[in-house]
């Protein structure tokens, strides 16, 4: 069987706007991350990191170029085929937590599992588990807003990985919260992916953040300038040279 990459990117550019407003907030990203990796992609406020995890999260398409993500050539979806892809395969972690105030913690958790069609016994044993495992079975029938923001975080983590995705996607996911709270996401996060192989890309300019992190994707105006410096020999993301793969940059 052909080697299967977790993400897979050639020549891709995204542009936004029009005429002399046009800005490249991604250019000539040419990259593989491995099945399981888990990888910061770090950089300053407008260097492209959301753009990134959007076309990744096949909530955006590349104004050229090609992404694949576990397999699948996403850049080429329809939205239908790409909501179907989202709501089954990745699980995503935002900024702000996103829970829906109006219903509990344990229905914001079940909601995948509902729009997946898993019946309702197997939706309650589940949600159940994870919640006891992240000691947040008291707060099951609480309504989001009464938790303090880390609570609320985790939550939405367990939300993002409550139906098994191949791919979690967090940008900037402890932005608002303080060191603890922080702390005790990112171990969250870890724990939950690492078990089930779950790869994991997080976007952050938090170094809290990105030196939990062992694999690095470093941008600068919508370049990748760096591969991670701390770590020359990253197994898990491969740069491309930018006319498409087969020769690698070696970048260190
Ligand atoms: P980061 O997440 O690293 O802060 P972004 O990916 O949000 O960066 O933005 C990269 C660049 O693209 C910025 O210059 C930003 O202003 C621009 N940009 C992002 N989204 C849009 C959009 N929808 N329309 C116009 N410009 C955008
Ligand atoms: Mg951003």
């Amino acid at each position: 069987m052909m080697h299967e990459y977790a993400i897979e990117m050639v020549s891709v550019n995204r542009v936004f706007g029009k005429g002399a407003a046009q800005v490249a907030a991604l250019s000539d990203i040419a990259l593989t991350i491995e099945p399981g990796a888990r990888v910061a992609v770090v950089g300053p406020s407008g260097s492209g990191k959301t753009t990134f995890l959007n076309l990744v999260g096949a909530l955006d398409k590349p104004s050229s170029g090609v992404v694949t993500v576990l397999g699948h050539e996403i850049s080429r979806f329809s939205e239908r085929a790409a909501s179907a892809f989202r709501r089954e395969r990745l699980g995503f972690v935002f900024q702000d937590d996103a829970l829906i105030p109006e219903i509990t913690v344990f229905e914001n958790v079940e909601l995948p599992l509902v729009l997946l069609r898993v019946p309702p016994q197997e939706r309650r044993a589940r949600v159940r588990n994870l919640m006891e495992r992240l000691l947040l079975d008291h707060r099951m029938s609480s309504f989001p807003p009464v938790l303090s923001a880390g609570e609320k975080q985790r939550v939405a983590v367990a939300r993002a990985i409550i139906h098994d995705p191949k791919l979690l996607l967090a940008d900037e996911p402890t932005s608002h919260l303080d060191t603890r709270a922080a702390e005790a996401v990112l171990q969250t996060i870890q724990e939950l992916t690492a078990e089930k192989g779950i790869t994991v890309i997080t976007a952050t300019h938090d170094p809290r953040v990105f030196t939990r992190f062992t694999s690095h994707v470093t941008l600068n105006d919508g370049r990748v300038v760096q591969h991670n410096p701390h770590a020359p020999e990253d197994a898990d993301v491969t740069l491309h040279a930018r006319h498409g793969l087969g020769d690698s940059l070696g970048v260190s």
